[in-house]
């Protein structure tokens, strides 16, 4: 008889969007997506309202609010 609760922790593996200026689906490891954007893990909890620029066009993506799968 336990309460114990085994939680599972999530780490992204990859990321999947559509780029809203050139319409190309970006299909990415997530470690290559932290190199293209200049960001590193620990920016992680800050970057829900940063920009994101789109590797095909070049555009930046503003407002970019990410969700997990
Ligand atoms: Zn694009």
């Amino acid at each position: 008889m336990s309460n114990t609760v085994v939680t599972l922790i999530q780490a992204p593996s990859d990321v999947d969007y559509t780029c809203p200026w050139c319409r190309e689906r970006i299909m990415q490891d997530f470690e290559d997506f932290l190199d293209d954007q200049g960001l590193s893990w620990s920016d992680f909890p800050d970057w829900q309202y940063e920009y994101t620029t789109c590797p095909e066009c070049g555009e930046k993506i503003e407002d970019v609010p990410y969700e997990f799968d």
